[in-house]
This record gives structure tokens, C-alpha cells and sequence, in this order.
């Protein structure tokens, strides 16, 4: 079934043609100019118009369950969109132009193919709520912790290993789903959320959690089916460097990250270029270690229920450090 846009000519404001088993819309529904909300929910669609660009007065566009491969980089000039609604489709990507949304507020992305979200997704500073769950995600963008007004982030139910640190700097998060992914490790200063008051991480490969996550007020959390160590591992887990000082290489290290040194060249040692890749992050300081820290593990009764690991990686032997050695 197809539409003519000179039916709807009249229409000044609202448009809602959902539940119409369209399988297209007509290629000139940007003369539709004045339109504020348009809702295109539950058809076929496979493809929308790059002229959807042209409804500069767009706030809400919903076309969430449909069949849409792909989203139209025109998108980016709806520089009014306040909620963006693409859950239920056949996304592969997102277009980078969706970093120019800067009103966008909610964005749901939920059940799609997506693999990555581009970078300029953290250009959506005034975003409020994500819903990016059952995707085929492998990680988040390292500047996510731009996203400061985000209050409810899902990424639940997809392949997430890792999570960039500066996902504590989402201080206004309340809600947070991580479950059903594949991760190993939480961000080391998720305690920095205070505002959050629920927080799942089911079904991951969690062996611990950051000591950190013991200031949060959390009202509801789920950890169920981890791969959290018991007591007797978590004992041999706890250690300290017996020299007191960290040695040289160590110390070039630290700095080399430090300085952001280009530091993936020929010219360095490769000793030290491998020990570069794979920094550790000090849960007090925040500063990067290598082969020469401590770690301190304990167990915490974590929300109502749970008697969880939470360890505590040092870049010094002592707990007591104002910075790095
Ligand atoms: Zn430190």
C-alpha cells in the first residue's frame, strides 16, 4: 500500500500513520514543511526519503517496527527532533549526521543489528533517555561520559566485552542495563553515578566488581549468573609489590600514557609498547598502572541480597595515596 502526500496536504502538525502495512512513503513527504510529530509506526517500511530532512519543524519521529535497512543521513538536518524512535527495525548502522540532533532527548534503538554506535552519538549532549538494548553492540564510544543529562541508559542483551571508563561521568544516570552481555569488568569509578538507584548486570562474565560501586544508593540491583570469585580465590587475589619502588619501565610507562605520547611506533622498545596497550586504572587515583600495583579484594553485602566481591586495584602498595608515585 502507498500513500500520495497532496491527501495530506492539509495535515499542519500531527500525522500518524501507523498500523497502515505501508510499505513506502512518498519520496516528496518533506513538502510536508509544517509537520511537528510524525508517526510511522508498526508498517513495512525498508526505507525512508531523504527528504524527511526538509521537515525542519519535526520534534518526534517514531517509526519504530518496521523493516528499515537504513536511516537517511538527512536526518541530521531535523535540528528540532526532541525524540527519535527507530526500535524494531533491521539497522545495521546509524548515520554520523545523527550527531547534529543536539535537542534530541530520547533516542530508542532498541532491538536492531547494530554493531557500533558512531562516535558522534556523544554529540547528543542533551540526551536524556537510550534505549540500545538487544543490539549486537561490542562496546560504546569512549567519550560516552559526554552524555552528562543521560538518566536511563539499556544496553541490555547484546555483545558489550567492555565499557569505556568515562561512563562515570554520566553522573545524572538513575537507570542502568547492562545485562545479558559479555562483560568482564565495570568501570572503576561507576560510583561516581550517585543518582543512580537501579543497576542490571545479569548474565555477564563478572568475576568482581569495583569497590567503588559500594557508595551507590541503589534501590534495585540484579547480579545473578556472574563468574564472581568465592572467598578462598578472592584471598589469593589480594596483593602488594614487595619493592617499594616501581621500576623504571613502569615509570616510563605511566608517563608515556600520561603525556599522550604517540607511543604505537617502531621507535619505541617493544617491551614497552606492549605494556602501553593494555593500561590498568587505579581505583583512587584514576591513573593508569601496569605490571606494578596492588589490589585489594573484599566482600560487601551489594544492594539488599547480594555478598559480592569488590576489588580495589591501586597503583601504589597503600590504599593512602594522594596521586601516583
Ligand atoms: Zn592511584
Amino acid at each position: 500500500m502507498s500513500i500520495d502526500v497532496s491527501v495530506i496536504m492539509c495535515v499542519q502538525v500531527s500525522l500518524n500513520l501507523s498500523n497502515n502495512r505501508l510499505s513506502s512513503v512518498p519520496e516528496d513527504l518533506g513538502a510536508l514543511s509544517s509537520l511537528r510529530e510524525l508517526f510511522l509506526q508498526y508498517n513495512t517500511l525498508t526505507h525512508l526519503p531523504d527528504s524527511i530532512g526538509d521537515l525542519h519543524h519535526l520534534t518526534e519521529l517514531d517509526v519504530k517496527n518496521n523493516q528499515l535497512e537504513e536511516i537517511p543521513a538527512s536526518i541530521g538536518r531535523l535540528r528540532k527532533l526532541v525524540v527519535l524512535n527507530v526500535t524494531n527495525n533491521c539497522l545495521p548502522s546509524l548515520p554520523t549526521s545523527i550527531g547534529r540532533l543536539a535537542g534530541l532527548e530520547e533516542l530508542g534503538l532498541h532491538s536492531n543489528q547494530l554493531t557500533e554506535l558512531p562516535d558522534e552519538i556523544c554529540n547528543l549532549t542533551s540526551l536524556k533517555v537510550m534505549y540500545g538494548g538487544e543490539n549486537r553492540l561490542k562496546g560504546l564510544p569512549v567519550r560516552f561520559g559526554r552524555l552528562t543529562q543521560l538518566q536511563e541508559l539499556d544496553v541490555s542483551g547484546c555483545e558489550l566485552e567492555t565499557l569505556p571508563q568515562s561512563l562515570s561521568r554520566c553522573v545524572s544516570l538513575i537507570r542502568l542495563w547492562l545485562s545479558n552481555n559479555r562483560l568482564q569488568t565495570l568501570p572503576v569509578h561507576i560510583g561516581d553515578l550517585q543518582q543512580l538507584k537501579e543497576l542490571h548486570v545479569r548474565n555477564n562474565r563478572l568475576c568482581y566488581l569495583p569497590a567503588s560501586v559500594d557508595t551507590l544508593h541503589l534501590y534495585t540491583f540484579t547480579a545473578q549468573n556472574n563468574r564472581f570469585v568465592d572467598e578462598v580465590t578472592a584471598s589469593e587475589m589480594c596483593y602488594a609489590p614487595t619493592e617499594g619502588v616501581a621500576p623504571l619501565m613502569e615509570l616510563a610507562a605511566r608517563a608515556a600514557l600520561d603525556s599522550n605520547l604517540e607511543w604505537d611506533t617502531p621507535s619505541l622498545p617493544t617491551s614497552l609498547r606492549e605494556m602501553l596497550s593494555s593500561p590498568g586504572r587505579c581505583s583512587v587515583c584514576e591513573g593508569p598502572f601496569f605490571n606494578y600495583n596492588s589490589s585489594v579484594v573484599t566482600f560487601k553485602t551489594v544492594g539488599v541480597f547480594y555478598r559480592l566481591p569488590l576489588c580495589l586495584s591501586l597503583c601504589t602498595p597503600r590504599i593512602e595515596h594522594s596521586g601516583q608515585p
